[in-house]
């Protein structure tokens, strides 16, 4: 068997479609504007690039972006008070502090000013509460943007024995919630997992969300299972030139691809979602901002 690819950017593009279509109608029928603030504080190359793309994006589908670009001494003081007149900024539905921030400032402290209401990365304990229980709100972006993949490509994926590898905040713990909530069978392994192997084998759904390159192997995969690579790990590739670098997930994909039912490559599988999703998010908490019922294909 050889695995159908998950074609994530094609995914993303689509997605960002529907949710033109969804800013389009918000302003034509409530004269509402989705609008998304990213704050960036220092100079971090990858962090820079990441922020220009959520800004362009944020624009093509035609929200309102606001980027702030603060220097890497930017008193902690200062961010706050930016963050606390976002939050009372009508024209802005979501704030975004690009992760992680220069050592001195507190991500907590930072996370626990931006209002819940505008919290697009879902990280304030009232978001991550309200995924817990299932009520309306923003959800982690990278989870969902894994649900839309597996909803689209595997559809129902209710009894399926999930395969969470990794319990971070940001990814493992939120997509076991997603999925519980798609009545599956979940399973959260972390690094003291004892025979990781044998876990994964009986997993129909693996999300791999470690850190670590190819560390899961092909054997590991039961035939026709759907594999979600979240991983974002990059390696020498000394056969592009010295010093060259490339991009691999948490998944040996050469060897998964051919036991997999589905699996997600490393690049161009989940990382075009989770801008995508960022967007998605804006769009709902605009929406519920303004006492609207959120659209349904956006949310879990
Ligand atoms: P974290 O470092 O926060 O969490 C990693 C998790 O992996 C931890 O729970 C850790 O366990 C677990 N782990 C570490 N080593 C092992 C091991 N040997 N066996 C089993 N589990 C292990 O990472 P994130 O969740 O933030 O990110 C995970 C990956 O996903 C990274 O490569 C990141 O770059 C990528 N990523 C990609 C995104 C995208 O858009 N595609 C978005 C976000 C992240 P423990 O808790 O016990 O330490």
């Amino acid at each position: 068997m050889t695995a159908q690819i998950i074609d994530g950017k094609a995914y993303a593009a689509s997605l960002r479609d529907r949710i033109a279509g969804h800013v389009a109608r918000l302003k034509a029928e409530h004269g509402i504007t989705p609008g998304l603030a990213v704050v960036i504080v220092g100079h971090d190359p990858g962090s820079q690039i990441y922020v220009t793309n959520k800004a362009r994006q944020t624009l093509e589908v035609g929200m309102h972006s606001e980027k702030y670009e603060l220097a890497e001494d930017t008193p902690e003081a200062d961010v706050l008070a930016l963050v606390e007149r976002l939050n009372a900024d009508p024209k802005i539905h979501g704030i975004l502090v690009q992760l992680p921030v220069p050592r001195h400032i507190d991500p907590n402290k930072i996370i626990a000013t931006i209002s819940p209401a505008k919290d697009v990365d879902c990280f304030t304990p009232e978001s991550v509460g309200k995924l817990q229980i299932g009520l309306p709100g923003p959800v982690s972006c990278t989870p969902l943007g894994c649900l839309m993949l597996l909803r689209d490509f595997v559809g129902d994926l209710a009894g399926k024995h999930a395969v969470i590898v990794g319990r971070s905040n940001l990814v493992g713990k939120p997509m076991a919630q997603l999925l519980l909530r798609e009545n599956c069978t979940v399973t959260i392994a972390h690094s003291r997992t004892r025979d990781l192997a044998g876990i994964v084998r009986q997993a129909d759904i693996v999300v791999a969300a470690v850190g670590r390159p190819s560390m899961i192997e092909g054997d590991w995969i039961k035939p026709g299972a759907a594999v979600i690579d979240v991983g974002i790990n990059r390696i020498a590739a000394p056969e592009k030139g010295e010093g060259k670098t490339r991009i691999v997930g948490d998944v040996d994909y050469a060897s998964a691809v051919e036991l997999a039912g589905w699996i997600t490559p490393v690049p161009g599988g989940v990382g075009p979602m989770t801008i995508a999703c960022l967007l998605a998010n804006t769009v709902t908490t605009a929406s519920l901002i303004n006492h609207l019922q959120p659209p349904k294909d956006l949310t879990p």
